[in-house]
């Protein structure tokens, strides 16, 4: 079963697959699996070891996702910022594009739960022109991140005609890709597809490792493949209560991502999404996990931790109190938790008049 789309043919899609093999009653997680749907590939299903491990948390749904709570659908407001269905546009140089509504593994704590694998988002020729047109219409956008669902999911050919045409529009200076098929359908990473994505340089692209037993020989070899052809490689984890809500889980997986060549970029608070909020973690327990990875290990492996406001702010990087006060004297705290000051330079003042001068001899 080597090939990602007899893979895909062979993912688990209702809960009773699974769940006879590890002796698990099926009955309450059919409802669930109905209302936000299932699929794990056989390749993502071979790295549980038990049930309720962080890859089982992360792939097998939860009677929890049906309980009311404080969470919303769409708590980041996408919708509202969408000028074209699919597209975000929230920051002002660059957009969000969603270019494909399926995934190959339907996480259960995803913020796009609302829509993803669902009849809600609907994803056409008509909607990916009307977002490349509204790209080429907005000369501000220097950034476009093709994302979904999973844009990995799409073909060949279909995702070498979207990269085309938004590489086309002169204003566009980089492309990234946001994925998880590294992570879950790792034999996605074909020769054809490295073939295709090796034409739009300067092309960026970040995956999604949430926990160190989900780096293995194939998805090492998966982000082998891309950073081969140039590929810059980044992450964005997710903290999740019981995967890796832990210091040290968290330090491995950033060892482990930076010997597989891919840079730790983001660790995200858990949205206030409806159907998540057994997820969630307390802030104070990511602060944690910055204090116990900055300065006690390389700088290359702390990605910022933020929190992607509700109502649609943007990210908003979050920092243990480093910084003690700020005056003329600067006091900090180093990660050993020790003061240090630094004596802040003075004012700007303008000391020389240098019209003066200009016209000496
Ligand atoms: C995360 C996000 C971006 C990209 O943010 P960066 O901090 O530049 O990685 C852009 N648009 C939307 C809507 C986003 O959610
Ligand atoms: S791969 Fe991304 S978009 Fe798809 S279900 Fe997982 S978190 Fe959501």
């Amino acid at each position: 079963m080597e090939t990602w789309q007899k893979q895909l043919q062979a993912s688990i899609t209702d809960p009773q697959k699974l769940t006879r093999v590890y002796g698990v009653d099926p009955q309450p997680l059919r409802a669930v699996a109905d209302k936000y749907p299932m699929r794990v590939p056989p390749y993502y299903r071979d790295l549980i070891k038990y049930v309720g491990d962080p890859i089982w948390k992360q792939a097998v749904p939860d009677e929890r996702e049906c309980h009311d709570s404080i969470c919303v659908d769409d708590p980041l407001e996408e919708e509202n910022q969408s000028p074209v269905p699919n597209l975000v546009h929230r920051y002002p140089d660059r957009v969000l594009f969603l270019v494909c509504s399926e995934c190959a593994m339907y996480c259960r704590f995803c913020t796009r739960k609302r829509k993803v694998g669902g009849a809600e988002m609907q994803i056409s020729t008509t909607t990916i022109d009307a977002g490349i047109n509204y790209i080429a219409a907005h000369p501000e956008i220097r950034d476009v991140i093709i994302s979904g669902g999973d844009p990995l999911l799409l073909s060949d050919e279909k995702l070498d005609d979207i990269l085309t045409r938004v590489r086309a529009i002169p204003h566009v200076q980089i492309i990234r890709i946001g994925t998880r098929v590294p992570v879950v359908l790792p034999m996605r990473i074909t020769s054809g597809l490295i073939r295709v994505l090796r034409k739009h340089h300067p092309l960026y692209l970040n995956t999604h490792f949430n926990h160190p037993d989900e780096i293995t020989s194939q998805s090492a070899k998966a982000c082998e493949r891309l950073a081969n052809i140039g590929i810059p490689l980044g992450n964005q984890c997710v903290l999740l209560r019981g995967v890796n809500d832990d210091p040290e889980v968290m330090t491995l997986l950033m060892h482990k991502l930076l010997q597989i060549r891919v840079r730790p970029y983001y660790i995200y608070q858990a949205d206030m999404v409806q159907g998540t909020d057994h997820f969630r973690t307390r802030v104070e327990e990511g602060l944690d996990i910055i204090k116990a990875l900055r300065g006690h290990t390389s700088g290359m492996a702390v990605p910022a931790y933020v929190i992607d406001a509700p109502g649609g702010g943007g990210k908003i990087p979050l920092l243990p109190d480093y910084l003690q006060s700020l005056g003329t004297d600067v006091v900090l705290k180093n990660y050993q938790g020790k003061e240090f000051h630094y004596v802040n330079a003075a004012e700007p003042v303008v000391d020389i008049n240098f019209d003066k001068v200009v016209n000496l001899p």
